[in-house]
């Protein structure tokens, strides 16, 4: 297989590329109007300017058009939040990379991109390093945004947050973590304010902090300096000479002092004036926004390799996928190394060891009174994380993508709790953890799942 490869560079510079697999066509980095009309062949960019201001353009453009938005795409020489970051070291590392693209490329069912949530899913599907992530600017009105979302949307940042908060309660996009935290103005939601100190009384922003004494003798408070008068101390008010502090006088906490109506207080009062709209805003009363990076969830990537949620599989999690499904999805898992060193994926079979037993003893409806019981506090147990799958009617898979050992140990404990609260049936339950980590064929998964069951 051929790849065509776009490089697009000034005169200077000279690509390292060359390779059976690779067919490099060069484009002018000086012609931005080349954008418009690329060949359709062309599975990746490579961008090798020493000009910020032209790789910027170009990097727009093509993760702006329609066609390019997904591809990879490489810069020289700078970093830049909408591009691959990681750039092939040789001709080697370059085939391998378009490989997993075509790859993944390949599996992506999802293929109309004018609804934002499938952009989005088709283009962190086509490169697993990919993330949704927000940058710093002083032009955007909450101090940060999210570049892709940008180029893609119209929608302000807070609606963007809205949106992308909607994503992960439908599974499609999960926070990998918080990046910062902005306030901004109640009036008109901007992140340019002036936070500055204020008497609590009239609201003057002329105070100062001052040295005061406490005469006990008459109780007047004033400046430290007027107390001074030839090296000693003493009243101005009842002129009595203030010899110890704490017996004669002492040092009042209220040292905050208004120049503009004379107030004495211990503390001043914060306020956020904004720059954008000069509204005076109570800083426990402003916005909070939360600048999140996010990566696909399992319903994005369900929907991903589907194409539509409506489809075999499940749009409620908290149903019951079929054995195939399982198959890919503990497939996809084990292809997805968790980033995070103290997190891994399992998969948990749950199994009622008495269930024989009891069929025998009680009648068959009262064994799966008991059974369905169970699993309705299970359900509640579990997280919209973990897709499970019914096996038989006392056997059941969950999958624990990205878990802990302190979640999955908190898990296995209260299902115990669970199995002892049923006192006069007692079930007995046996739980057995898989790791998820050796590589298996698509088939060969299947078999291997239809073993486990068996085992007792
Ligand atoms: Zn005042
Ligand atoms: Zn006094
Ligand atoms: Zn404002």
């Amino acid at each position: 297989m051929t790849f065509t490869v776009a490089v697009i560079s000034d005169n200077t510079t000279k690509l390292q590329y060359s390779d059976d697999g690779l067919q490099l066509i060069s484009l002018d980095v000086n012609d931005i109007s080349a954008s418009q009309n690329l060949n359709r062949d062309i599975s990746a960019f490579i961008i090798d300017t020493k000009n910020a201001a032209l790789a910027h353009s170009w990097v727009i453009a093509i993760r702006g058009d329609a066609e390019y938005f997904s591809h990879l795409l490489y810069l020289h020489h700078f970093s830049h939040i909408l591009t691959d970051v990681n750039v092939p070291k040789s001709s080697a590392d370059l085939l391998q990379q378009l490989n997993d693209w075509s790859q993944r490329k390949a599996q992506l069912r999802l293929s109309d991109s004018s609804q934002l949530n499938h952009q989005v899913i088709q283009y962190l599907w086509l490169n697993k390093s990919r993330c949704i992530t927000v940058k710093k600017s002083l032009k955007k009105e909450k101090g940060f945004y999210y570049p892709l979302l940008d180029l893609w949307s119209d929608v302000d940042t807070a609606g963007k947050l809205a949106w992308l908060g909607k994503q992960c309660n439908a599974g499609f996009l999960q926070k990998v973590k918080l990046i910062n935290r902005t306030r901004s103005c109640k009036q008109c939601d901007s992140a340019m304010l002036n936070f500055i100190d204020t008497c609590p009384s009239c609201k003057s922003i002329d105070i100062l902090t001052e040295q005061a004494l406490h005469c006990f003798t008459c109780g007047h408070i004033a400046k430290e300096q007027t107390f001074q008068r030839d090296n000693r101390i003493s009243c101005p008010n009842c002129l009595t000479q203030l010899r110890h502090i704490g017996t004669d006088y002492d040092r009042p906490i209220e040292n905050i002092r208004c120049n503009s109506c004379n107030n004495l207080s211990i503390n001043s009062e914060a306020r956020a004036q904004c720059f954008s709209c000069e509204e005076d805003n109570d800083i426990d009363r402003l916005f909070i926004n939360n600048f999140y990076q996010y990566q696909l969830a399992i319903n994005g990537l369900t929907l991903a390799q589907s194409g539509s949620l409506d489809a075999p599989l499940p749009v409620d999690l908290r149903e019951s996928v079929s054995k195939e499904h399982m198959a890919w999805l503990l497939n996809w898992l084990i292809h997805t190394p968790t980033a995070d060193e103290t997190q891994f994926h399992r998969l948990i079979k749950i199994r009622i060891v008495n269930y024989q037993q009891l069929l025998q003893e009680k009648s068959e409806l009262l064994a799966e009174q008991l059974l369905s019981d169970f699993r309705q506090r299970l359900a509640i147990l579990i997280g919209d994380q973990n897709t499970f799958c019914d096996m038989a009617s006392d056997v059941w898979l969950y999958a624990f993508p990205f878990t802990s050992e302190l979640a999955l140990d908190e898990f296995k404990q209260q299902l115990l709790n669970i199995a002892e609260d049923a006192v006069d049936n007692a079930l007995e339950i046996s739980v057995v953890e898989y790791d998820l980590v050796e590589k298996k064929e698509e088939g060969e998964m299947l078999s291997w799942i239809n073993r486990i069951i068996e085992q007792q």
